[in-house]
Formats: structure tokens, C-alpha cells, sequence
């Protein structure tokens, strides 16, 4: 493509999806790749300047919508420059202290990702509220303003002056939204601060008041011959929260570039805790009389800049929609992607949730999607970019049958999954092996996806029972493996027998029994055994435990094929328990000694009941002994417990103490 036919289609391009982003607050394009195409816009720009027209969007900031009164700024609004790494940001360090010959203070502040507005009060009084829009001409929505209640109707100070702040929705507000119009088949929000702008700039300020908006005061200009008294951005800021206004608390004063460096560091993953967006952090030349020397670019300001976070978001092709069996035989649909970078890592799978998501977002096989990583690890699809094919590609079929073994996928009652239940699917009983070796479960190393599937394909496993039958010739006969990996292989697998019952009880994976579930099973009940003889009653009265999960529990216990299962375990040394969990803390503290013959109970039994109830058992007498417990025939321990003045309990005693 020519020089110019390139700047005239990133023009194209950029003033199209300005529309989408800032009229009707519906992208489809990633903020990264909007910001890619603006950063190639102005590389060209810059080297071939010929070509750069006053209405290029590298000279403009933002668009305005019809819909409202337009409204003149008094005092034009810039838009910021981007810097995305040390490098860039040192370097336009560098760049405004030059002049100056001495390092500058700077003030870091998070860039909230929301919109931009411009506040105005007479006197102390809100009279006037418009947004950025295109930084000359902003929309006037004073009314809808005025239902944000971070927004200070009257002044502490009778103080007249503009501030500018940004207007943000909570995460957790936005979650709320866009749960609330999925049931209701409103429009969804891509992010929250398309939910912000929609919210913000609707016609009738009812709906603004309805929704959860608040504000961070940025910036004032402070004009009057008192406020001219102000000579710094921090001083100006901390004045701002003292009239009334809502100033973001991690603001923060440094000496230099280092400092800021810091900042940036520090707040890449710290953002992830704060219950609004961020994008990236502000960071500006402190002293005002600086700041008006170094002035502005046709659309930003020279003494500040934005250090971007990489992008949380992404738009790639779709390629596929591929099937996961899960331990339960669920069935997940995963998005196979176009290998894209996100948050520093390539990114070629995304989960999609389940197949009521592809429904609901209309998810088509060769559509654009929009892919984002927050704190998650996995990264998800959360959007259908809107683009002209969308509505030629076919509609995604929900499959009826297992992909793995063909059988008929079944819909359960109240839940939204489809479930593969034949038991000799292959692919579910390798899914239910592959999480037996998990971390989570068994913890068994050595033993990957690649090694059960060519156990099973050579039948050499068909559960996971038969992991503890394999020898190390068995091992040696799979691809690639030699002696040392299969001693290591056979070592974990036998090693694992001693893995806790909790753990044992997680592997089997029971449905809606994790990790958390299987720790309460094995602290209440002890044993598998104990646990298998459970009733309905018994476990649906347990803490943590709902009806579905007792039920669940119950039925597993009465299947033969698990009973079968779980005595193989038995034979083959897997058979954990660990102590009851405490009844009480009556005991808490006491430590008994045990001797002699107790009549309605083994010494074992009695020790179980101590822990039950919070107390210790120890084998030798001392003065830390609290109580020794003796039945008949007992023996120097008696002798020593009288000597060292230790209480001595009989049977009855004991059995009277514990009665509660
Ligand atoms: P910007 O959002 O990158 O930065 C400037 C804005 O930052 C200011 O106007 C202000 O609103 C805000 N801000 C937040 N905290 C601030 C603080 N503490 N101090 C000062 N300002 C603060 O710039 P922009 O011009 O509003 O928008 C450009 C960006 O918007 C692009 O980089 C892109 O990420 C996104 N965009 C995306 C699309 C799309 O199609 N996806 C289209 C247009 C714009």
C-alpha cells in the first residue's frame, strides 16, 4: 500500500471507531489495537508530514454526539500521551527536564478508565457540567451530573473555578448492570467505562441516578487572584479534596522519574484489588509555573504523560470452537484463537464459559472476539466485535453428542452444562484420571495428559485404580520412555498411597465435591468407610454442605461401581484417615497421658475422643501433663503421674468430663 493510502485508511479507520468508542459507546476495536493504529498514524505523520491534514485524528481528541446541547469549553481538554515501558518514559523525562538542567517533581496518579468532564462552580455552586468530547466542544449534561453523588453540589468554600475529574462505574456496579440487562435483554456493556459513558450521557437523567456512577477529581484551574496562591498540582489537589471534592487516595508526590518508575511498578498488579478500571497512570510535572512553560501538543499536554498498563484486552479470529470433557463429563466449549499477545503472553485458547455464553453472545467460528485477562489467569472471551461478516457466518450448532465417544449429551435440571455419562468414554475416564494426578488431588508428578492417554490407548489403565497396578515394565513400554523416567513415573504413583484422606476424597471426584467440600468430609467423618455409611440426614446437616452436595455424596456411596473402586483402593493400600474434627474445645489446652485398661473403650478410641475435643495425648508422664488417664492394671505411668501430683481421672471421671 502507498505512503498516503495508508494514512488515509488508518485516518479512515481511527475516525470510524472514535464514533463507535465515544457516540455510542460501543468499540469494535481493542483499545490496544486502536492504540496501535493511532501510535502507526503518527509515526507516518511525523515522517512524512506532507500528508498530515488538520483533521487528522492525531490533531483532535475524542468525538461529540447530536443528542445533546453543545457547549464551548472556556478552557480547551487534551487528551494524554502514551508512553508503554521504562525506556519511553525516562526518555520524555528526559525531554522536559532538558531545559531546565535539574530533575523535576512529578506527582503519579492512576488513570481511571472512565470519561473525562469538565466541572463548573459559581460561588461555590455546581452551575455547569459538560464532557471532554472533542476537547474544544463538550456534551452538557449538567442534570445527569448532579444524581452522582461524588459530586459536590455546594462547595465547602464559596469558591468559583473549573475542576475536571473522571467519571467511573465501580466493577462491581457494572458486573450488576450488565447481569441485570442480560435477564432483562438490554444492552450489554463491553467494559466499564463504555458503562459509565452510556450511563452518563442518556437523555433522561432518571436512568443516569439509577446507575452506580462516582467520580475522581483530577485537575482545577484555579484562575482567581486567591486560588492564584496554588503553585503546585499536589498543593492544588490536596485544596480540591479539602473544598469537597473526591480525590483518588493513591495520588502520590516524587522527586523524579525513579519514583514514578516505582509507582508504575507498583501498581501494575496492585489495580487488580481496586473495585474500579484502570488503564495506566498519569504522571505530570508538579510545579504549575513548568507546566505552563512546557505547554501542549495539538492534542495533549507536554509536562504529562500516560504510562499504559499492557492491554487486559485483545480482539483476535476465532478459528474454532473445541470440546473439553471435564472429571464429571461435562462438556466445556474452549476458543481456539488466532495466537494473539496479551498481558505479556501469547494467548491462543480462552474459555467461553459454556454453551449458554456462545448462545447469548451470538459467538460465530470465524468471528472477531474480544479476549481479556484481568486478575484471571485463564484468559475469556467476552465479546463479539461488531464487524460486517459476523451476520455471514454461520450460527454455532450446540452439539448433541460427545465428541470423543458419540454418545448423547444430557441436560441436567438447574444446571446450564451438557454432560457425556458414558462410563466407557474414553475421553471422560482419561479427564477423571488426569485430575486423580492432579496438584489438586493426588498430586502425582510425572504422569501428564500424554502419558494416561497412551495408558489407556495400550489398556494398560481403564480407571484410576490401575495406576497402583502398573510396574515399571509397564511404564518402559510407553513412547519415548526410558528407565529413569519410568522409576520416577512409578515411584510418584506408589508414593501418592500416602496422600491424605482429603485429598483422596477429591480425587475421586464426586460430583460438587472439590477441594474445599472434601476437606469438611474428611474433618467430620474420618474415614471413607465412616463416610460411606453416612446418611442423607447426617450429611445434609453438616456445615458447608447443601442438600444437592448430601445428595450427591449419598449416591455416590451407593453406586457399585465406586463401592467396587473404593475397596480396590483399600487392597491395593490406599485406605487414609485422619482425625474426627473437634466436637468441642472443652479439652483445649489439656494434654493426657493414657495407661491401663479402660472398660468401654481402647486406649485408641479414648485418644480420638480427646482430639475430638480439642485436647492432646502425649505417651510419657510430665508436669505439662494435665490429666492421666488410668484404667485397670495401670503401670508406672500411674506411679509417676502421683509422684509429680498430675490429676488422675478414672474411666467415669473421664466420661463425665466430656458429657456435654
Ligand atoms: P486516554 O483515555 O488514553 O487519556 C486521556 C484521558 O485520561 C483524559 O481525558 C482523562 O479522561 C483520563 N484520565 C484518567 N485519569 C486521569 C488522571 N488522573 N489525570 C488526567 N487524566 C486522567 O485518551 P482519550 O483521548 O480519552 O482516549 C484515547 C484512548 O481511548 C485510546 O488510547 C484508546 O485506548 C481508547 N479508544 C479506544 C477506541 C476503540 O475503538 N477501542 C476508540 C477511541 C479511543
Amino acid at each position: 500500500m502507498e505512503i498516503q493510502e495508508r494514512i488515509e485508511f488508518l485516518k479512515d479507520e481511527i475516525n470510524k471507531s472514535n464514533y463507535k468508542y465515544y457516540v455510542e459507546d460501543n468499540p469494535y476495536l481493542s483499545d490496544f489495537e486502536y492504540d496501535q493504529m493511532f501510535a502507526e498514524l503518527k509515526e507516518l505523520e511525523n515522517k512524512y508530514p506532507v500528508f498530515k491534514t488538520p483533521d487528522s485524528p492525531t490533531q483532535r481528541v475524542g468525538s461529540v454526539s447530536e443528542k445533546f446541547f453543545q457547549h464551548t469549553h472556556k478552557y480547551r481538554l487534551y487528551s494524554l500521551d502514551n508512553t508503554y515501558n521504562e525506556e519511553e518514559l525516562k526518555r520524555w523525562y528526559e525531554r522536559v527536564c532538558k531545559e531546565y538542567n535539574k530533575e523535576l517533581e512529578l506527582v503519579c496518579e492512576l488513570k481511571i478508565d472512565g470519561l473525562a468532564i469538565a466541572l463548573t462552580y459559581n460561588e461555590g455552586l455546581f452551575a455547569l457540567g459538560v464532557t471532554r468530547g472533542d476537547g474544544v466542544t463538550g456534551e452538557e449534561i449538567t442534570q445527569n451530573l448532579k444524581t452522582i453523588k461524588a459530586i459536590p453540589l455546594k462547595l465547602f468554600e464559596p469558591k468559583s473555578l473549573e475542576v475536571r475529574g473522571e467519571i467511573y462505574m465501580p466493577k462491581s456496579s457494572f458486573e450488576k448492570l450488565n447481569e441485570e440487562a442480560l435477564a432483562s435483554g438490554d444492552k450489554v456493556f463491553a467494559n466499564p467505562r463504555n458503562a459509565a459513558s452510556g450511563s452518563l450521557r442518556q437523555l433522561d437523567s432518571s436512568i443516569t441516578a439509577k446507575r452506580d456512577l462516582s467520580m475522581f477529581t483530577y485537575t482545577g484551574i484555579f484562575e482567581n487572584s486567591e486560588d492564584k496562591q496554588i503553585k503546585t498540582h499536589y498543593d492544588g489537589m490536596m485544596y480540591l479534596k479539602k473544598l469537597g471534592f473526591k480525590v483518588n487516595p493513591n495520588i502520590r508526590l516524587v522527586k523524579n522519574i525513579q519514583g514514578a518508575i516505582d509507582y508504575c511498578n507498583e501498581w501494575a498488579t496492585k489495580r487488580f484489588d481496586l473495585d474500579y478500571a484502570t488503564d495506566g497512570v498519569v504522571i505530570k510535572v508538579n510545579d504549575f509555573a513548568i507546566q505552563k512553560d512546557l505547554g501542549y501538543t495539538s492534542r495533549a499536554p507536554k509536562w504529562a504523560t500516560a504510562f499504559k498498563f499492557p492491554p487486559e484486552e485483545v480482539s483476535t479470529k476465532l478459528l474454532d470452537i473445541e470440546l473439553n470433557t471435564g472429571k464429571t463429563g461435562i462438556i466445556t466449549p474452549v476458543a481456539i484463537l488466532e495466537p494473539v499477545q496479551l498481558a505479556g503472553s501469547t494467548v491462543a485458547r480462552a474459555s467461553l464459559h459454556n454453551f449458554d455464553e456462545i448462545r447469548r453472545l451470538d459467538i460465530r467460528i470465524g468471528d472477531t472476539v474480544l479476549v481479556k485477562k484481568a486478575a484471571e489467569i485463564i484468559p475469556k472471551v467476552v465479546k463479539v466485535m461488531d464487524t460486517a461478516i459476523h451476520k455471514s457466518l454461520p450460527e454455532y450448532q450446540i452439539p448433541d453428542k460427545c465428541p470423543a465417544c458419540g454418545g448423547p449429551l444430557i441436560e441436567k435440571e438447574g444446571e446450564v452444562g451438557l454432560y457425556c455419562e458414558n462410563p466407557n468414554c474414553s475421553r471422560l475416564m482419561c479427564a477423571k484420571i488426569e485430575y486423580w494426578v492432579s496438584k489438586e488431588a493426588m498430586d502425582i508428578d510425572y504422569i501428564g495428559p500424554s502419558v494416561i492417554q497412551q495408558l489407556y490407548d495400550k489398556k494398560f489403565i481403564s480407571n484410576p485404580v490401575d495406576l497402583y497396578r502398573l510396574t515399571m515394565q509397564d511404564f518402559m513400554q510407553l513412547d519415548l520412555v526410558k528407565e529413569k523416567s519410568a522409576s520416577n513415573m512409578y515411584t510418584s504413583v506408589q508414593n501418592s498411597k500416602s496422600r491424605s484422606l482429603n485429598r483422596l476424597l477429591t480425587a475421586l471426584g464426586i460430583r460438587h465435591v472439590g477441594k474445599e467440600t472434601a476437606e469438611i468430609l474428611a474433618g467430620e467423618f474420618g474415614s471413607i468407610d465412616a463416610l460411606g455409611k453416612a446418611t442423607l440426614e447426617e450429611l445434609s446437616t453438616i456445615e458447608g454442605i447443601g442438600d444437592i452436595i448430601a445428595k450427591s455424596i449419598y449416591d455416590y456411596f451407593r453406586d457399585e461401581n465406586n463401592l467396587k473402586m473404593l475397596e480396590d483402593l483399600k487392597q491395593l493400600g490406599l485406605n487414609p484417615s485422619s482425625a474426627p474434627k473437634a466436637k468441642s474445645d472443652i479439652l483445649a489446652g489439656k494434654t493426657f497421658v493414657l495407661t491401663g485398661t479402660l472398660q468401654n473403650m481402647t486406649r485408641d478410641e479414648a485418644s480420638s475422643v480427646i482430639k475430638s475435643h480439642g485436647g492432646k495425648t502425649s505417651s510419657s508422664v510430665s508436669k505439662k501433663t494435665s490429666y492421666v488417664l488410668a484404667g485397670e492394671n495401670a503401670g508406672s505411668k500411674l506411679d509417676k503421674a502421683k509422684d509429680l501430683g498430675v490429676i488422675i481421672l478414672t474411666e467415669d471421671d473421664f466420661l463425665e468430663m466430656i458429657k456435654t
